[in-house]
């Protein structure tokens, strides 16, 4: 369940989740299990805020999240970026690390048995896979190559009947960044039906 406890954790976690939006991420895995079952997948990790809501999802659904990153940060979140944290540099080797943040609140969350890291990049695992998923959850990379990548190589991995979600959609140009947003209308093109808005996120079902 997504009881205050877990609600609290994602909370502290460092991320880019609104509490509206992580409640609607979690709803929208739920109930995509009902329809399409599991397993669901994330691409962006980060430092595990997402990760709670759709492992909670996952505990509720008997099912298990994989959660895609390298953990060396997006284009954006590196220094001299907007999205910058110095907090999450390795003083040891001056690279961005999100890992052992993403580590410590999945622990914190108690939902290690549920979250599965894949730590890597978003294509390449992509090529290795070969597991149909009834929810998908799009929050890596925000450059438009690197988002319609991600589209690209695990949409086709959604069940009939399964959800696809993107984080970051903004219509108008002075609320953010296009890529999701044009990724957004890419999955509308390909069929995918839009059911949910929360926030900067969108829910879209696979309907055949
Ligand atoms: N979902 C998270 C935020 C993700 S931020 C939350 O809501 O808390 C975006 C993440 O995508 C960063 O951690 C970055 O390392 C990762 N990322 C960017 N491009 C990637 C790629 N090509 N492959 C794997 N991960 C990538
Ligand atoms: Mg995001």
């Amino acid at each position: 369940m997504l009881d205050e406890r877990l609600i609290d954790v994602a909370r502290a976690a460092k991320g880019f989740m609104p509490d509206d939006e992580g409640r609607a991420l979690h709803d929208a895995a739920v109930e995509a299990a009902r329809r399409a079952g599991g397993p669901f997948v994330e691409i962006g990790s980060y430092c595990g805020k997402s990760g709670v809501y759709l492992g909670a999802a996952a505990r509720e659904a008997d099912t298990v999240l994989f959660t895609v990153d390298h953990h060396r940060g997006s284009e954006e979140n590196q220094s001299g970026w907007e999205h910058h944290d110095r907090e999450l540099v390795d003083p040891t080797t001056g690279r961005m690390d999100t890992l052992p943040h993403f580590r410590r609140t999945i622990e914190a969350a108690g939902l290690e048995d549920v979250v599965v890291a894949v730590v890597g990049s978003s294509v390449p695992v992509a090529r290795a896979w070969a597991t149909p998923v009834g929810f998908l959850f799009i929050d890596g990379g925000h450059a438009l190559d690197v988002a319609m990548a991600d589209y690209e190589h695990w949409s086709r991995w959604v069940k009939p009947g399964g959800t696809l979600a993107i984080h970051d959609v903004f219509e108008r140009e002075s609320d953010g960044g296009q890529a999701p947003f044009e990724v957004w209308q890419r999955a509308v093109r390909d069929g995918f039906e839009p059911i949910g808005r929360t926030g900067s996120l969108r829910i879209l079902r696979r309907t055949a």
